[in-house]
C-alpha cells in the first residue's frame, strides 16, 4: 500500500478555458478537469501541456517572481520564494500557478535546461527538480515529542488525495459506489498501535516515546485508549491500529473550540489482514470492542454511512460545493470532507473553498 506524496510541481492538461466577466486581461483555465487558475489572457490554450503547481507549494523566487509582487520575496527552509493559497481575482476563485512548459529559464536555473530538454509528459512529477516544497505551518512543541523510531512500514500514513486530482476515477472509474461522508477535522494525525503485547502512539511521520508533555501520548492514555487497546490485542490476539485526529488548544487554529485536547477516530486499520477495515467493521469494532474496555474515543462526525457519489453530484464543482458547510461546531466552517468507499478500497477528500479562502495564515 503506497503513501501518497503529493506531485506539487507536474506536468498537467489545460482542459477548459473560461472567460471571467468584466475583466479584459485575465481568464481561468481549468487544470486536469479539477483546478480553476487564474491566467493572463491568451497565454494557455486549450489541450496544452503545462507546469501546475498545487496549493501549498512552496515555490522559489526565481521561477515566479511576479509573486512577491515587488516586494522582498519571504523565506522558507532557507530558500527565498512565496507559498501559493487559495485566493479569488475579480470574484473568480485561483487555485495554484500555471507556467509554461517552455519555463524561460534563469542563467540560476541552468542546471534544470537539461531536465527540460527531455519530452515532459502528461503527468511527470517536476517537484524536485525545480526545487519545489510543500509548505507546512511550524509543529509546536507538544506535538513533535522525543522519536522512538520511523513511522511503521506495516501500517499506512493517514491521507487522501483530493478530488481535484482524480476527477477521472471518482466520476468514471468507480461510479456507482457509495461512502461512507466523514467531517475532516483540522488538527494533527495520530495513529495508535497494538501489535503482539507492544502499544505505539505515532504523530504524522514518526512513532514517537511516551514523553510527558506530549500530547498525542497524553491525549491516548487519558482518553483509556492505551489500555483498551492492550486489553483487546491481549484477548484476541487481534493487531490493529487506530488512526484518529487529535484536535483542541494548541493545534492548529482550534477552530473546534475544544477544552484541552482530544482525538476523534476516522480509521482502523487490520495489520494482520494489511487493510484498512471498511466504514460499518470500524463502527462497530469501535463501539462494540474498543469503547466497551473503557475507551472514551468517538469518531469524527459521519454525515452519510452510503451515499452514491455520482447519483448525487453531476460534476467536480457540485462536489466541490458540498464540502462547504458547518463542521462539528456548528459555528465554524468545515475545512471539508472524506470519503471512504464501502465498495472498494477508494477514498478521497474535499477541501472547501469557502474554509481556504477564510483560513487565518499563520
Ligand atoms: P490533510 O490534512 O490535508 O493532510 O488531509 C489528510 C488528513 O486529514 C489525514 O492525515 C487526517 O489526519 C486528517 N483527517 C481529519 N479528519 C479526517 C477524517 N474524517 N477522515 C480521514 N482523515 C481525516
Ligand atoms: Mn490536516
Amino acid at each position: 500500500m503506497a503513501n501518497i506524496e503529493r506531485k506539487l510541481a507536474s506536468v498537467r492538461k489545460v482542459t477548459d478555458i473560461r472567460p471571467i466577466p468584466d475583466a479584459d486581461a485575465i481568464e481561468c483555465a481549468i487544470v486536469g478537469g479539477g483546478w480553476p487558475v487564474v491566467v493572463k489572457k491568451g497565454e494557455f490554450q486549450v489541450g496544452d501541456l503545462a507546469i501546475y503547481f498545487e496549493i501549498d507549494s512552496w515555490i522559489p523566487h526565481e521561477l515566479a517572481p511576479f509573486l512577491s509582487k515587488g516586494k522582498e520575496p519571504r523565506e522558507y527552509n532557507g530558500v527565498l520564494g512565496e507559498k501559493l493559497r487559495t485566493i479569488r481575482l475579480r470574484g473568480q476563485l485561483s487555485q495554484g500557478l500555471l507556467l509554461p512548459i517552455t519555463l524561460k529559464l534563469n542563467l540560476d536555473f541552468s542546471y534544470l535546461v537539461t531536465a527540460f530538454e527531455r519530452d515532459l509528459q502528461e503527468g511527470d512529477d517536476v517537484t524536485e527538480i525545480l526545487g519545489v516544497q510543500k509548505w507546512e505551518a511550524p509543529i509546536p512543541a507538544c506535538l513533535a515529542g522525543q522519536v522512538r523510531g520511523n513511522f511503521p512500514s506495516w501500517i499506512p500514513k493517514t491521507d487522501q488525495p483530493r478530488g481535484q486530482n482524480i476527477v477521472d476515477e471518482i466520476f468514471e472509474e468507480h461510479k456507482g459506489e457509495t461512502y461512507e461522508v466523514t467531517i475532516k477535522l483540522d488538527g494533527s494525525s495520530c495513529t495508535i498501535y497494538a501489535k503482539d503485547g507492544d502499544i505505539g502512539v505515532c504523530s504524522r511521520n514518526l512513532d514517537l516515546k511516551e514523553t510527558e508533555g506530549n500530547s498525542f501520548w497524553n491525549a491516548a492514555r487519558d482518553q483509556g485508549i492505551v489500555d483498551a487497546m492492550l486489553v483487546y490485542n491481549k484477548k484476541t490476539g487481534h493487531n490493529i491500529a487506530l488512526q484518529s485526529e487529535l484536535c483542541g488548544e494548541g493545534v492548529q487554529n482550534n477552530q473546534e473550540s475544544i477544552k484541552g485536547q482530544r482525538l476523534f477516530l476516522f480509521d482502523i486499520f487490520d495489520i494482520d489482514g494489511q487493510a484498512y477495515m471498511k466504514p460499518d467493521a470500524r463502527i462497530s469494532l469501535l463501539n462494540e470492542h474498543i469503547v466497551p474496555l473503557g475507551a472514551d474515543l468517538t469518531h469524527t462526525p459521519v454525515l452519510h454511512l452510503a451515499m452514491c457519489v455520482t447519483d448525487c453530484f453531476a460534476n467536480l464543482d457540485e462536489l466541490l460545493a458540498y464540502a462547504d458547510g458547518p463542521s462539528m461546531n456548528p459555528n465554524v466552517k468545515r475545512e471539508g470532507l472524506v470519503f471512504k468507499s464501502n465498495d472498494s478500497d477508494f477514498t478521497f477528500k474535499t477541501i472547501s473553498n469557502e474554509w481556504l479562502l477564510k483560513r487565518k495564515e499563520k
